[in-house]
């Protein structure tokens, strides 16, 4: 466990000796919300258990979601009932262990003659929603009139408007998420250690042993598990062993700010058949998403020109008062979607689904799901490796018993970003394992995407980090120099 006086340089070393020193029960490959639920319910059962991630925790979709505890309406539509039943008692199941992270939010979906989204079905489908969630969703939805829908949604286009329902889901905080996971799994005996990547593994017996690369340093470093949990995202059918077909979906967000859609609830934008969001988020207002297909890199997909005339087309054809450009934007983000291959049929059409694999004597494969169906794929997950090491006897805790205790939650804002503060970065470079400027900017606090002076909030915050990372001046100057470069490619790609 990591004491708070020890400098962050030295709890990693200790965390990385921790990983070779006694052979694991089960080791987790990837730490986005995937991977880190699953290493937190191993600890709780008492398995020794280790979690590495080849970049930050939280670096991949994980951070990059609409950041929506939800059951997925949309899916009712596609008559999915299961999927939604399940990702309904799961939304309400994170709103009772993390309610910091589970923040009740009211969506309008606008009904309109002569589209997909008439009213009468709406409303049947909201009831429907709110009976898939045992009756217990975080409010009652209700149907309104034109005229209470037009006094809700100022500006929205009166095409064809015959009213709106409002429904309940809840809006979270993606990486906030892991990160909390990540310290519950380590606070129960887990190690946990980011910039770590498994580079090989070979089952020798009833033991595997891998080689993992400590991308900091470049050394190699040899331990030995007794089950592997590949649980890798985008990057699953990439490892050795893996046995998974993906098809990756890329879907990008828009910040803007708040009082350019003054609007006290989440709004839902139909396009045909696709349906974007709106969704409020403190003094900004999030827009998304697209759903296509992906072939490029994985680490950062981008937003191009097209996305963005996509999302901001679909905003102001649903409020043509805002008339959106792109100079309105404050940020931009782009995630991919880990989904279970099904070559057939739209993106947006794809079973979001998940699915636990033994493919080999203890490797799973854990992929698809959802940011909301964390949890119950790391139950799953963890019952097998628990039937396959004959460790069977100790049940799943995750879902009654709280991610953190009431005082472990204090220090961090959860859903909107803190303010900016000395205190604030030691804490994150001392407590949750801070390497570079982005994981503190984008991963701990959200400034990246939340402030307009970010570059400025960087700078000053890499002089706090310095002391506590111990960077010399040349490190500082690098570290502010590559956030600089990154984020101003990440707005030559949005202008260009
Ligand atoms: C645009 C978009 C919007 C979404 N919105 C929502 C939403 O509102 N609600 C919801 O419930 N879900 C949502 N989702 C889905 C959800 O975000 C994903 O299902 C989830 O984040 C996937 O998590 P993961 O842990 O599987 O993958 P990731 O978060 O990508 O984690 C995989 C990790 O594996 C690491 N890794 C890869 N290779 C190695 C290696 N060799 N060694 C060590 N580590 C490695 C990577 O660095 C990465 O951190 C959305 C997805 C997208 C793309």
């Amino acid at each position: 466990m990591k004491l708070s006086s020890e400098p962050a340089g030295k709890s990693r070393e200790l965390a990385l000796r921790r990983l070779t020193e006694t052979p694991l029960d089960v080791l987790v490959v990837g730490g986005g919300i995937v991977g880190s639920g699953v290493v937190r319910d191993a600890a709780l059962r008492g398995l020794r258990s280790a979690l590495i991630d080849q970049a930050d925790f939280a670096a991949g979709t994980s951070s990059r979601s609409s950041r929506l505890l939800h059951g997925g309406l949309r899916y009712l539509a596609q008559g999915r009932l299961g999927l939604v039943r399940e990702a309904s008692v799961e939304k309400r199941t994170i709103g009772q262990i993390a309610p910091h992270l589970a923040q009740p939010l009211a969506f309008l979906f606008p009904g309109r003659r002569g589209t997909s989204w008439a009213l009468w079905k709406l409303a049947i489908g909201v009831k429907l929603y709110d009976a898939l969630c045992g009756m217990r969703n975080f409010g009652h939805s209700s149907v309104l009139s034109v005229g209470k829908a037009r006094h809700s949604l100022p500006g929205i286009s009166t095409d064809g408007l015959t009213g709106a329902v409002r429904y309940y889901d809840a809006l979270t905080n993606d990486a906030r998420l892991v990160l909390d996971t990540l310290r519950s799994a380590e606070k129960h005996g887990a190690t946990v250690c980011n910039y770590t990547r498994l580079a090989a593994a070979e089952r020798r017996g009833d033991v595997w042993r891998c080689s993992v690369e400590d991308v900091e340093t470049g050394t190699s470093l040899e331990l030995k598990t007794r089950a592997i949990v590949n649980a890798t995202g985008p990057w699953s059918d990439k490892l050795p062993h893996a046995n998974t077909s993906l098809r990756l979906t890329k879907g990008v967000h828009l910040v803007i700010d708040r009082d350019r859609l003054p609007m006290a609830d989440a709004v839902v934008m139909a396009e045909g058949d696709r349906i974007l969001f709106a969704i409020p988020w403190g003094e900004r207002m999030i827009l998304g998403t697209t759903d296509t297909d992906y072939t490029g890199e994985l680490a950062e997909p981008s937003c191009d020109a097209s996305d963005i005339r996509y999302v901001l087309d679909v905003t102001n054809a649903t409020f043509p008062e805002a008339k959106l450009v792109e100079s309105d934007l404050v940020s931009t983000w782009a995630g991919l979607r880990p989904l279970v291959a099904d070559r057939n049929g739209n993106p947006s059409d794809i079973s979001r689904r998940h699915e636990v694999k033994m493919n080999e004597p203890g490797w799973w494969d854990v992929t698809g799901g959802k940011l909301t169906t964390y949890r119950l794929m790391a139950e799953e997950t963890v019952n097998a490796i628990a039937r396959f090491l004959a460790n069977g006897a100790v049940r799943c805790e995750t879902a009654s018993r709280p991610l953190l205790e009431p005082s472990e939650v204090g220090h961090a804002s959860a859903i909107v970003p803190p303010a900016v503060s000395e205190s604030i970065v030691r804490h994150y470079c001392q407590h949750e394992w801070v390497r570079h400027l982005p994981d503190l900017m984008i991963r701990r606090t959200s400034w990246r995407h939340y402030r307009r002076d970010h570059l400025r909030v960087a700078s000053e915050a890499a002089s706090w980090m310095a002391d506590e990372l111990a960077w010399n001046e040349a490190t500082t100057q690098a570290e502010i120099a590559q956030y600089t470069t990154f984020c101003a490619l990440a707005q030559t790609t949005t202008n260009g």
